[in-house]
Formats: C-alpha cells, structure tokens, sequence
C-alpha cells in the first residue's frame, strides 16, 4: 500500500511517497512566496503528482494549525492567514485529481509515529514535540482525538503557567509552549543574564556549568510537569517526545527521571517515555497514514 505524504510548512513543502514503512521517494521545495492559497495548492499538487499520486496512491497533506471538525477546512493555520475558511480538503482534490486528505501537522507527526515510529503498534499514546512551538497528538482506543471543534491535542496550550503570554494566534496566559517552546526558553535565558541573544543548543551544551544549570532545572521541571499531566489526563501506554529539545545529548534521560516525582503513585509504574524515532519525517508518514485511513 502506498501513500503520498505532504508536510506544508511556512517556509517549505517537504513530500515523499510512502511504501510500507519507507519513504522511497522525496521532494522538497521552498514554500510559493506569496502563501496564497492557489498558488501554494497548485505547488503541492504539481509535487504530488511528482511523486505519483494516482487512485491508488493518494495523498495526505498535513498543514500547520487548525481544522474543522470534518477536516474539510482551514481554521486558523499559522501564516497562512488567507486560508482560513477556505474548504482546503476539497481544493486540494480538485487539484491533485485523486482522493486528498487534510490534518493538522501535529496530529499527522503523533500518527506518523504509530504508523512506522516509537509507537507503532500501540493503541493508546501521546506524542507531545518541543520545538519553537509546542504541539502534538493523543491517540486513544487507536483513534485520533480530534474532539468536538476538531481542535482537541492542542498540548502546548496546557496552562501550566500563571500570566505568560501566549504567541500570536493564541492569545492565551500561562500556556505550555509560552514557558518552554524554544523561544520562551531563550527569553529566559536572557532574563537571567545568559546573553542578549542567547542560542538554546549552546546553553544545552553548557547545561553543567552553574550559570546555565538553573535555566534547565526550571525547564526540565516544566516539561516534566507537562508530561506527568498528559499521563494523569490519557493514561497512555506510551509518551512519545520529538521536535529539537529531545535531540540534546542526555535530555531524554533528564527529562525522565524528573517525571515520576509529578506522578501520582499508581501512574509510575506505568511510566514509559521514547524520544521520537522519525522526526521531521514523522508528518510525511502521518500525511500517508491518514490518506490510507480514508479511502
Ligand atoms: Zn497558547
């Protein structure tokens, strides 16, 4: 069975057609300048094409932000502002010419990682990513949790702060991502004095030294209370970490051990914490697994 997998992103469009749990053959390309919506679904067609998108390989496309319910149309997709409303399932169709399917990116990374990664083969798990943003997907009973607005998974915005400010197109206080995404995280390096423009993977590097040591205890605690609540709130078989962060030497095992102590008692002795295994070819894999799911 084969699939064509589409991550879009803001910048660029990375493709590949998926056989089994291979990627045998890729595309990547710059995003179309102008973000408008027919010129980059025309891209992304053309791409697809590429790749050999027939009715018997069709095509998933993972895009970054939100979806209705139905996973028809655009909600609110980070930088791409014109697409919101738009019935982006059906355009995409219309366009490539064979069966399309659409989901969020992070749920498409989470479903990736069943499909051919860390959690392939388990029905009940959380894939949570730590990158500039922080997102990711639950998975339950072996289904996506998509909720009643389409909007469920949204782990970045777990409030596990008090007054932070969110990032544009949230608006909220407290959230997850506004303490521990890589920007939040380099904001407060600066605010303890760790250089004007301090560099996340410099400070992982530095993370021993007394300076540095106190900005990654409050953040391994943060990320730490957030995976403990995943697992207080799912009850997963596994919590599976991508996005940067948990590419650092010694992270995972950092960030682990610090885990159970957030764990109500019955919950540690289920404890069990992977670092992604395909990262940023998980959504390429999520994208194909989605379009095989819906035929
Ligand atoms: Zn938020």
């Amino acid at each position: 069975m084969r699939a064509i997998g589409v991550d879009l992103g803001g910048h660029k469009i990375a493709a590949g057609r998926v056989n089994g749990e291979t990627i045998e053959a890729r595309l990547e390309e710059r995003t179309e300048g102008s973000r408008e919506p027919g010129a980059v679904i025309a891209q992304i067609a053309r791409m697809a094409r590429e790749l050999g998108a027939d009715r018997e390989v069709p095509v998933g496309v993972c895009v970054p932000g939100g979806l209705d319910a139905q996973r028809e149309r655009a909600m609110m997709i980070t930088n791409f502002a014109d697409w919101n409303g738009l019935p982006i399932r059906r355009m995409f169709e219309d366009a490539v010419g064979v069966p399309v399917t659409v989901e969020n990116d992070a749920n498409a990374y989470a479903l990736g990682e069943g499909f051919a990664g860390a959690a392939k083969g388990i029905s009940d798990y959380v894939v949570l990513t730590l990158g500039t943003g922080i997102g990711g997907g639950v998975v339950a009973g072996g289904r996506l949790l998509t909720g009643a607005h389409g909007m469920a998974g949204e782990l970045g915005h777990m409030v596990l702060g008090q007054n932070e400010p969110c990032g544009p197109g949230c608006g909220g206080l407290g959230h997850f991502e506004a303490l521990c995404g890589a920007d939040a995280l380099e904001r407060r390096a600066k605010g303890m004095g760790l250089g004007a423009s301090p560099v996340l993977k410099d400070l992982w590097l530095k993370r021993d030294s007394p300076e540095v040591a106190p900005l990654w205890e409050l953040a391994l605690n943060d990320v730490a209370r957030g995976v403990a609540t995943l697992i207080h709130v799912f009850d997963p078989q596994l919590v599976v970490i991508g996005g940067g962060l948990h590419k650092g030497a010694g992270f995972m095992e950092l960030l682990t051990a610090r885990v159970p102590r957030y764990l109500g008692e019955p919950f540690r002795r289920a404890l069990n914490v992977r670092g992604s295994e395909l990262d940023t070819d998980a959504p390429i894999f999520g994208g194909a697994a989605c379009a095989l799911a819906h035929p």
